[in-house]
């Protein structure tokens, strides 16, 4: 089911995203080369639980899982496109990662990634980043009342796959709310027109996950870490938004 979110409940949703954004902004700061990623972890453990006694949304999920995530972060380098556990991985130069990012915050989630640099990047890597992030702002910009989650979908599958890379099947944006994952799917690929109609009031974490590669990913034996099939560079940015009567208000910027 599909709910849309009350003004008092967007107001807590933005408080939610603020916490997100100010974490996701010290990533900036301390991603270089001779960190681990655990460190990373723990940065934003102290930001998330110590100074704003908000919850870190991937912590222990699902509740129910045999394997439940076992940290507040997910910190996903190079060929690593999704859910990276951190770890005493010590970041290089040249490498990129994804982290990602939810808290929890009066009962109403936050969600966003970005996908940062380590010191000097390849060519590739830095066109790679530049095509995620625009993605995923051409989906936000079809995040329009009177379109379809279609819509923002197709958005995102043309601008990336015109540039010759191509989107991921099996992961997709959701909504979100008083859960992490709330109905509706909103995929990153798929035809203008179709799926449920945008309505004010909707709140979606909107994922572009891109791979220089083909699209084929794998899950990793730690039951978590999502892999391109090629080994080849994978760029993942996400924003939690809010849709109104114009423009769709991000709720998680920076
Ligand atoms: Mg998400």
């Amino acid at each position: 089911m599909i709910t849309l979110k009350s003004a008092a409940e967007i107001n807590k949703m933005r408080q939610a995203g603020r916490i997100v954004a100010e974490v996701l902004g010290k990533m900036q700061e301390w991603v270089a080369p001779g960190v681990t990623t655990a460190e990373l972890n723990e940065l934003a453990e102290s930001v998330i639980c110590d100074k704003y006694s908000a919850i870190p949304s991937f912590k222990g999920f699902p509740p129910d899982g045999a394997h439940p995530f076992p940290a507040s972060i997910c910190a996903s380098v190079n060929e690593e496109l999704v859910h990276g556990i951190p770890g005493p991985r010590v970041l290089q130069e040249g490498d990129i990662i994804s982290i990602d990012v939810g808290a929890i915050l009066n009962g109403y989630h936050g969600d966003a990634a970005v996908t940062l640099s380590v010191g000097q990047i390849s060519q590739e890597g830095q066109r790679l980043l530049k095509v995620t992030k625009g993605a995923l702002y051409e989906g936000i910009a079809a995040a329009r009342v009177g379109n379809r989650s279609g819509d923002i979908s197709a958005a995102i599958q043309s601008y990336v796959e015109s540039r010759g890379y191509n989107v991921v099947r099996e992961y997709t944006g959701h909504g979100i709310g008083r859960s992490m994952h709330e109905e509706p799917q909103v995929p990153n690929h798929g035809q203008p027109g179709r799926g449920v109609r945008l309505r004010k009031g909707m709140t979606i974490a909107l994922e572009p996950m891109v791979l220089v590669g083909d699209s084929r990913v794998k899950v990793l034996d730690d039951y978590w870490t999502v892999v391109s099939c090629d080994g080849k560079l994978t760029g993942h940015f996400e924003h939690t938004f809010v849709i109104t009567d114009g423009e769709a208000e991000i709720l998680t910027r920076m």
